[in-house]
Parts: C-alpha cells; sequence; structure tokens
C-alpha cells in the first residue's frame, strides 16, 4: 500500500463522501446558511468553552482537577487574535480556576459496614481467579495451553462459549481454495455472498476458527451437513464446534450472507462521485489491506494464510466488474443482471484479492506477454496515457531486474474517485487515487514524478508483497520498505529526470527525525491488536524500511544486492518470510567480508538510531556511538548498532571512489588515517542511516571548506549537514547559534537539496515562533530568510519549466517567500492568477507554481470565491488539491470554520481531504488553535472515518498538535487524549505527539535568548 504525503505530513487514505453525520455541528455551520461560502460575520459565533462542554455532557463543574487549569484553546485563539491586530501580542492567559461546588460527605455506620463486606467479597473473588489455573496475556495475546480447563473462553453473540481464546487463527486448519459469488446492488447498497472454502486440516481438531467481520450469515454448511456457526465479535471471529476430532483431510465449508456495502472505505464499500453533466454515479470497489478482507467474506484473514481464489460477481449490465484476475466469462441472468467469472488466481494472501463494480472505461498495451490496462471515470479518460505508458516501462524493468516475470497474464491499473490509500497493490488489479494514477494536458513533471513514484511502488510490491509475503505484520516493513526503495532505484534508472535522488534523500529525513523520539519501534514489531497492526503502516515500515535497504546496498559489492534479491524471490516465490529469510539470502551471494545478517539485525531490532560522534587528533580519529534521541532524558539505551561508517576527506570529497569505510560494531574505536587530512566527512552522501556530530575543530574546518567553495562536498552531503546539525541542536547538543554557523554557507549554495532542507527546517522555527506569539522574534526570523535567501527567491522565474529540480527549489523558495513576504513575491502571484482569470482560466500557471500563487489569491474574499468554484469545477485531480490547500490557507476564520466542517462531512469537499485540511490549517496561525477545538470536539466523528491507529489519523494528530510549545498546550494535548480510553488513547501516535510537544517547550526555553541576541 502507499500512503499519500504532502510536503513532511502524511495525508490520508480516502473516504467517500456520505451522509453518516447528519447530526447538527455544535458550532454553527456556515454551510447550511449560504449556498456559496457568502459567510455573514454574525454567524461565525464561536462558544469555545461552552460549546465544548456541552458536547461532552459536561456541566462546568463536572469538570475534574485536571482539566481546571485547562486553557480554552479558542480563548487563546481569541486573545491572540486581539493581541495581533492591536500590536501588543503576548502568551494568552489562561482560564481561572473552577471551583467545585460541594463538598465531600461522610459516610454513614451502616454504609461502611456494607462496604466493607463488599471490600471482602471482592478480594475473595480475586484471589479466587488469581490462584485459578489461568489465561497469561502477555502482547502476543492469551497463550493458549494443553489443557481445555485453563482458558478464559469469551462468550459468543448467542451466548454460548467461543471455542477460542486468542486473536490469531488457529494453525491446524488452513485454506486451500475459495469459491466466491457476489452480488452487489447499487440502488440499495448492500451485498449478497457466498463462499465456499476448501479447507486442510493438519491437526485433528474440534474447532474451526475463521475472520468474519459485519456479515450477516444466513447459513452455513460444513460438508454438506448443516452446521451451527458462533460469533465472537469483539475479534472478529466465527467458529464451528464439532462433537469429535475431525480428522487430518480437506473439506468444504460453505457460507452464505448478505451485508451492506461499507461506508468507511475498507471492505467492500461504497463510493460516488457527480459526472460532468452532474449525474451523481456510485460504485462499489475494496480495500482489504490489512484486515478488512473479512468484511466482504468470511476468511482466514491473515497474510500466511494463503490460497487460491475463484470470484463471479453478478452485476447490472451498465457496469463493469474487475477483479485480480483475467475474465473468462459473462453469463446473462435473469432480471437483466449478468454474472462475470474470473480466472482462479495464483496462490495468495486474503488482503490482496480485489474486486470493483462500475462504469470504467480503460486503455490497455501489452508488454511481455501481459496486458497491461489504466482505468478510470468516463470524464477522465483523457489522462490515463502517461500512467499506462509509464506502468509498461516499469514492469519492463521489474521483469527483467527480478529475473522472475510477473506471473499474470493482465495488471489493471485503476484510479478510483474516493479512494483511502495513496494506492493499493491488490495483485493484478492495482487501485489509486485519482491524484497518483491520472496526469492532464497540463500537469508538469513534478506531478509526474508523483504518479511515477506511486506506480513503481505498486508494481514493486507486485514481487514484494505479493509473491512473497510477510508472515505477519509485525515485518510489514518486508513489504513497505522494499517497495519504497525499489521505487526510488527503478525510476532513477528508467526516469532519471524526474529527480528521485533528491526526494529519496528527503525521505531518509523524515524517516530520522521521527526515528528520532522515544515513541518510535523498531522496525520488526511485535504486534497483535488490530490498532497495532494499522499503526505500522507509519514512516518506520517505508521509509526507514527502504534507508536500510540502501544502506545495506552501498555496502555490498556492486551487484551483490540483485542477486541476493533474486535468490530470496526464488527460493520463497508464492510463500511467506520473515525478515531473516531476506538476511540469509543476502549471505549467501556476498562476499564474506559482511555478515548481512549480524549486521542487519542491529538495524530491524533496536528501535532508533546510532549518533557517531567523531573526535580528531592529528591522524587519530576517535568514532563514538550512542543511540540518538531527540529527549535523551531518562535514558538507559545500550544499543549498539553494526555501523558501515563511510568518509572522504578534503583530498578527494565528492566522487563514489573516494568513499572509504571502517565498520564501526562497538560502543567507540579508533581510526588511523595513513595520511594528515583538513576535514573529514562521515556518512557519504547520507547513505547511512545514521547522523554524525563532529567536535568543534571538526566542525569549523568542514563550514570553512564550505564558504571557500561549496562543491568540496556533494550536494547531499551539504543537505545532510544542514539536516545533522539542525537535529543536534534539537537534542540540546549544539546551541543555535552553531546552527547559525553553518547557515553563513548558504548564500553561496544552489543546489535543490540542500537549500530545500535548509528553508524546511527554518520554517519549522519560524511557525513554532508564531505559534508562541513570539511575534518579534517570528519577524526577525523572517527577515534572516529574507537576508539569506532574498536574492535566490528574486531570480526566481515564473514562466513554464521543466526542470524537475528547479521546480522544487522555485516552488520551496517561493512557497516561503510569499508566506512571509518577502520580495515582490505576492504582486507577482497576484499578477499570474489576475492573467489566469483574463483569460478565463486557460492561461497555464505553471503546475508547481499553483498553490503559491492560489495560496495568495484566497486571502481576498473574490479570490476564495473563485477558487471555491475552481475547486467544485475541476475534473484534474491534482490541481483540485492545489486549490484546496489554497482555500484552506486562507486567514478568515469564518471561512476556516466553513472548510473544517464540509471536509469532514464531505458535503462540498470530499472526505479525503480532511487530513489535508487540518495541515494547513495548522500550519497559520488563524486556525490551528480553531482546528485543534474542531479535532477534540469531532472526535468520534473522525475516527469513525479515518479508524484508530492509521495514517490519516496518525497525520491528523501530528498536524494539529506538532507546534504547541507551551506547558498549557501539553496538559490540555495529554488530558484530551487520555480521556479516549479505547477510542484512541493508546495510539503511539499520541506518545509522539507529546514528546513533540515537549520537545519544543524545551528547545525554547533553552534557545530563546540565543535567538534575542542573534537572529
Ligand atoms: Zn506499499
Amino acid at each position: 500500500m502507499e500512503t499519500f504525503e504532502s510536503e513532511r505530513a502524511p495525508l490520508p487514505r480516502n473516504m467517500i463522501e456520505n451522509s453518516m453525520f447528519e447530526e447538527e455541528p455544535d458550532v454553527v455551520d456556515l454551510a447550511t446558511e449560504s449556498p456559496s461560502y457568502a459567510i455573514d460575520s454574525d454567524d461565525a459565533v464561536y462558544e469555545p468553552r461552552s460549546s465544548r462542554l456541552l458536547v461532552r455532557g459536561l456541566g462546568e463543574n463536572d469538570l475534574d482537577e485536571d482539566e481546571e487549569d485547562y486553557e480554552s484553546s479558542a480563548r487563546l485563539l481569541g486573545m491572540s487574535f486581539m493581541n495581533r491586530s492591536s500590536n501588543q501580542r503576548s502568551v494568552a492567559s489562561s482560564y481561572t480556576r473552577q471551583q467545585y461546588s460541594g463538598s465531600c460527605p461522610k459516610p454513614s455506620t451502616k454504609t461502611t459496614v456494607v462496604g466493607v463486606l463488599i471490600l471482602v467479597l471482592v478480594a475473595s473473588m480475586i484471589m479466587v481467579v488469581y490462584f485459578l489455573p489461568g489465561c497469561t496475556f502477555t502482547r502476543k495475546g492469551c497463550r493458549k495451553s494443553n489443557s481445555t480447563m485453563d482458558s478464559i473462553y469469551p462468550i459468543s453473540t448467542s451466548g454460548e462459549l467461543f471455542p477460542w481464546t486468542q486473536l490469531r487463527l488457529p494453525p491446524s486448519v488452513h485454506p486451500v481454495h475459495y469459491n466466491i459469488s457476489l452480488h452487489p446492488n447499487l440502488t440499495f447498497m448492500t451485498f449478497q455472498g457466498s463462499v465456499s472454502i476448501l479447507v486442510q486440516v493438519s491437526n485433528e481438531t474440534k474447532n474451526i476458527v475463521l475472520h468474519s467481520s459485519d456479515l450477516n450469515i444466513s447459513k452455513v454448511s460444513f460438508d454438506g451437513k448443516e452446521v451451527h456457526v458462533l460469533e465472537y465479535k469483539p475479534w472478529q471471529q466465527i467458529a464451528i464446534k464439532f462433537p469429535e476430532d475431525l480428522k487430518n483431510g480437506q473439506y468444504v465449508l460453505n457460507i452464505n450472507y448478505t451485508a451492506k456495502l461499507s461506508n468507511s472505505y475498507d471492505g467492500f464499500y461504497n463510493s460516488s462521485y457527480v459526472d460532468t453533466n452532474g449525474t451523481k454515479r456510485v460504485l462499489a470497489a475494496t480495500q482489504f489491506e490489512p484486515l478488512a478482507a473479512r468484511k466482504a467474506f468470511p476468511c482466514f484473514d491473515e497474510p500466511a494464510f494463503k490460497s487460491t481464489f475463484t470470484i463471479k460477481m453478478t452485476r447490472e449490465r451498465k457496469y463493469i466488474s474487475l477483479s485480480n484476475m483475467p475474465k473468462v466469462k459473462t453469463t446473462d441472468l435473469k432480471n437483466g443482471l449478468q454474472e462475470d467469472e474470473f480466472k482462479e488466481s495464483v496462490r495468495m494472501s486474503t488482503y490482496l484479492v480485489a474486486f470493483i463494480v462500475a462504469e470504467f472505461i480503460g486503455v490497455s498495451n501489452n508488454v511481455s506477454n501481459t496486458t497491461v490496462s489504466v482505468y478510470a471515470v468516463p470524464d477522465k479518460k483523457d489522462q490515463v496515457q502517461y500512467a499506462l505508458k509509464t506502468a509498461c516501462k516499469l514492469l519492463e524493468f521489474y521483469n527483467a531486474f527480478f529475473d522472475n516475470v510477473y506471473p499474470l497474464s493482465k495488471l489493471d491499473l485503476v484510479a478510483i474517485p474516493d479512494f483511502l490509500a495513496g494506492a493499493m497493490e491488490n495483485w493484478g488489479l492495482i487501485t489509486f487515487r485519482e491524484t497518483t494514477l491520472l496526469v492532464g494536458s497540463n500537469s508538469s513533471s513534478i506531478d509526474k514524478q508523483l504518479v511515477t513514484s506511486v506506480i513503481a511502488h505498486e508494481l514493486a510490491h507486485q514481487w514484494f508483497g505479493n509473491l512473497v509475503t510477510m508472515s505477519w505484520w509485525n515485518d510489514l516493513w518486508l513489504n513497505e520498505g522494499f517497495a519504497t526503495y525499489m521505487q526510488y532505484m527503478s525510476i532513477e534508472t528508467v526516469f532519471p529526470d524526474l529527480d528521485m535522488d533528491t526526494e529519496f534523500l528527503k525521505v531518509r529525513f523524515e524517516a530520522l527525525a521521527k526515528d528520532a523520539l522515544n515513541s518510535s519501534h523498531p522496525v520488526s514489531t511485535v504486534v497483535s491488536t488490530p490498532e497495532q497492526v494499522e499503526e505500522m503502516f507509519d514512516a518506520v515500515s517505508y521509509e526507514k524500511g527502504a534507508s536500510i535497504l540502501l544502506m545495506l546496498n552501498a555496502t555490498l559489492a556492486d551487484g551483490e544486492f540483485r542477486k541476493g534479491v533474486i535468490e530470496y524471490l526464488q527460493n520463497y516465490s508464492l510463500s511467506n518470510t520473515e525478515s531473516e529469510d531476506l538476511w540469509n539470502s543476502l549471505s549467501q551471494v556476498s562476499n564474506k567480508n559482511v555478515n548481512v545478517s549480524e549486521m542487519m539485525n542491529t538495524w530491524t531490532v533496536h528501535k532508533g538510531f546510532p549518533l557517531v560522534t567523531v573526535e580528531r587528533k592529528g591522524t587519530q580519529v576517535t568514532l563514538t556511538q550512542e543511540h540518538f534521541l531527540l529527549n535523551a532524558e531518562n535514558s538507559t539505551s545500550d544499543s549498539l548498532w553494526h555501523i558501515p561508517l563511510t568518509y572522504v576527506n578534503d583530498s578527494c570529497s565528492s566522487l563514489s571512489s573516494c568513499k572509504q569505510v571502517f565498520h564501526l560494531k562497538d560502543k567507540t574505536a579508533t581510526l588511523k588515517l595513513p595520511d594528515q587530512v583538513k576535514w573529514l566527512k562521515f556518512n557519504f552522501r547520507s547513505d547511512g542511516f545514521y547522523i554524525v556530530h563532529y567536535d568543534d575543530e571538526g566542525w569549523k574546518n568542514l563550514i570553512d571548506a564550505l564558504k571557500k567553495d561549496v562543491n568540496v562536498l556533494s550536494c547531499k552531503d551539504r543537505a545532510a549537514l544542514i539536516n545533522n546539525i539542525f537535529a543536534l541542536s534539537r537534542s540540546g547538543k549544539v546551541s543555535f547559534r552553531e546552527v547559525l554557523n553553518l547557515m553563513e554557507y548558504i548564500r553561496n549554495e544552489t543546489d535543490t537539496a540542500p537549500l530545500t532542507e535548509a528553508l524546511f527546517q527554518l520554517g519549522q522555527i519560524y511557525r513554532l515562533l508564531d505559534k508562541r506569539s513570539e511575534f518579534d522574534l517570528a519577524s526577525r526570523m523572517a527577515s534572516y530568510i529574507d537576508q539569506h535567501f532574498g536574492d535566490l527567491m528574486a531570480s526566481q522565474s515564473w514562466d513554464l519549466e521543466s526542470s524537475v529540480s528547479k521546480m522544487t527549489l522555485r516552488s520551496a523558495l517561493l512557497e516561503m517567500a510569499c508566506s512571509l513576504n518577502i520580495g515582490n513575491c505576492s504582486t507577482q502571484a497576484k499578477h499570474l492568477f489576475d492573467q489566469w482569470l483574463a483569460s478565463n482560466k486557460t492561461s497555464q500557471i505553471p503546475s508547481d507554481l499553483m498553490r503559491t500563487v492560489f495560496r495568495v489569491a484566497a486571502q481576498t474574499d473574490e479570490g476564495w470565491g473563485t477558487l471555491l468554484d475552481t475547486y467544485k469545477n475541476s475534473i484534474n485531480d491534482q490541481e483540485k488539491r492545489k486549490t484546496l490547500d489554497a482555500l484552506a490557507s486562507t486567514q478568515d476564520l469564518r471561512k476556516i470554520i466553513w472548510i473544517l466542517h464540509n471536509s469532514l462531512d464531505g458535503s462540498e469537499i470530499q472526505t479525503q481531504e480532511f487530513p489535508l485540511v487540518i495541515n494547513t490549517i495548522c500550519k497559520n496561525f488563524a486556525g490551528y488553535l480553531y482546528a485543534w477545538d474542531f479535532l477534540k470536539e469531532n472526535w468520534d466523528k473522525i475516527t469513525q472515518k479515518f479508524p484508530v491507529g492509521s495514517f490519516a489519523i496518525q497525520s491528523i494528530i501530528m498536524s494539529a498538535t506538532s507546534q504547541f510549545s507551551t506547558k498549557t498546550h501539553l496538559t490540555e494535548t495529554q488530558n484530551f487524549f487520555s480521556s479516549l480510553g479505547t477510542n484512541g488513547s493508546q495510539m503511539r501516535i499520541v506518545q509522539e505527539a507529546i514528546e513533540t510537544i515537549k520537545l519544543n517547550m524545551r528547545w525554547m526555553e533553552k534557545n530563546l535568548n540565543t535567538l534575542q541576541i542573534w537572529l
């Protein structure tokens, strides 16, 4: 699966607009007040404190003690607004304490006696339970022992005991083949299904246990005889109990059922869109990864239960149906319906099964005996050619690179109008967001870079994930890390103009930032609950996974990595693996100097990554490694990594041939240089997943060298120095003064990677200062950015540009310039917008500048209205997203309120874009506190749309909280999330959010003075 990202915040898997949430919002919904966006200021009444309390059903006196000091974000908002406009800016005051009105009455004697009796009774029961042979719950769940007496069985829906006590299914029965027949009704949004599963009993057992969720099962038969089925809903399991042990052998299990097409965008879900004639169209599609195949048909829904599948789909004539395999026949049924039957599939996991019923049209091409097709809604048929050409090229590349030909005779790529993920790699039927597959005639190479990336990622999955699959979700990185790595590697080879190298470097920096938190986790992590499985779809599995593969490839001799991968795919074709299997395959082909397994285990088993500190005295270099944590207080980590440490020096520094390697396995080691050097730079091109700190002399020599000539180091090395020193400052290892020392060289910098990294880091600090209402410092930071980047900003062209690298750079520069009002950026942007309007939207705004131009335009009522029309009418999804981003960047609170409501309920803005909306609003001062209140008040609605733990929720939480840096907001965040109980308090992202706020607070405490002096 491909998560969907914009800048550095992950964006959502999509959701469908629907009418699930019809209740009145607690804050005035301005959308209902007016047909377009015309907002009367009197309507925008915001009642922060009282509305929140009403939503929670609390009176003021019901506040618990922790909440008493709780400062309302909205209060802050109001204060800050007033302060901002009157130029008397200060941190807003907190609410006064609410006193409890009553005191606790003394208990009577009778009450005391009864209380003591109850206590004795409860204590006795606890002791009985404690001493009974019970089930030991561990993170892996309740392990069942041999005795049938010592497990606590759950109660099934019917009241009988459910015969299984674990989240994971028993291994005694596994599926061999599924025959699935489905009939979705797109008028009533329901479907009928029947599944016939050929099962193999490999250990005698009295039970068959499998998954089923939200299905109404009407009839179950086993080997032709009707049987009784038990259901335990909390674990989404069903079971059939037999009076006698089932002997080893094969049996047939038949299940008939009905269900609703899901509104929640996983399982078999309904989706809709409005075509250019204004007609609403509906479709049904699937999204099963990780745990939702069970919502479409009863199945053994774990990746290791591979099986073959034959699928039949009944539909109305106006629709087509698609599934993993090619269609073999269509049969006319009564009532004008038709049934499509698809060829038996290859052996695969349930999460890769897919089917779609829709009014799509497609174009096809043949490559290496595979028919590649791209499907979209008819209105967008002109936007599919780029994807088709790209998919064909990449398929040929992978067929050759893996020395293992794609095994199916067809490969469909389908753009779904409403879709949760960026894309999903279902075998033979890859589904995409429209943004990640369709390319319009005005699209630039930067738009193509995104589409190409996602196609390359999903195609890589056809081998990594589909052909060879991780045994369990703990090793999700084997799927996602590999697909992510292959996506960069394949594009660099096949489409070198797309500048994926710079993009991959940025991704590695993102992974380092996330992995430097205490709340991070090892690449391979034990997971059992559905939420834990969802949470594995994060930067560690994808981006760190890809980064450590790059490090390994750079460490092995040329060609060895590919040989090992080919070996791995051949050895484990159509089966399941663990990390160790990959390392073993690579060890077999690598020269004996590197023990792949020993080295790589240190990178998958430990969380985090090392900081290498370099101290040089003449030719003697002392190297020390430690676990790099942004917040190292109370850290007891003694993890050691096997680091293939690379370095270059002043005599040879920019070519690959200059690179030297030292394997640092211990805490400390000494490297003896053969000759004197002026300086050393470690982690050549940032290919390794670690950061480096030098002694004072080491930093000084590097900075001096860069000031003389930036080209003494490769652009990636320069970008890495910038990245590393900001991280060191954030951790407290260097002062911000030292960061500014390095930044002095930046005026000579012209390359995209170091400049965009510097802008990103400075922009983050600017936003933190702004949000803390440190307006004086924020404006001095803006001047600092102007002084260091102003000339470069002014020299950017606003014409069409073809180089991806130049576009990436200028869009970062101009976005910053316009947002900080530097130079004549806003005037230029306004000029381009006016030209575009005058041409009736036919003149072309360069696609990489569209967001910047639209953001400037969105700050006036007229511009915002025009953009809203553009958003509603555009059939180019990439343009639509840029327009929406601009709409959400407004500083007008009434419009912000309107957008938040409309994107969550899906009425005017697709719900799939809600995380983008939150992300953009939270970047700006005007709406970020309101967005946080909105998140709290609508938490239940939000988590019905975006599952707890999912990357959409991860993105929403980080967007809303990552710029808090005060004790008040820390307390508020802690209180809110701890009040959620099972609906979110346990998420790892919550720990990450809290840790991030603490880091922001500490950084501010330490560096505000430095900034006062030096900015
Ligand atoms: Zn993926």
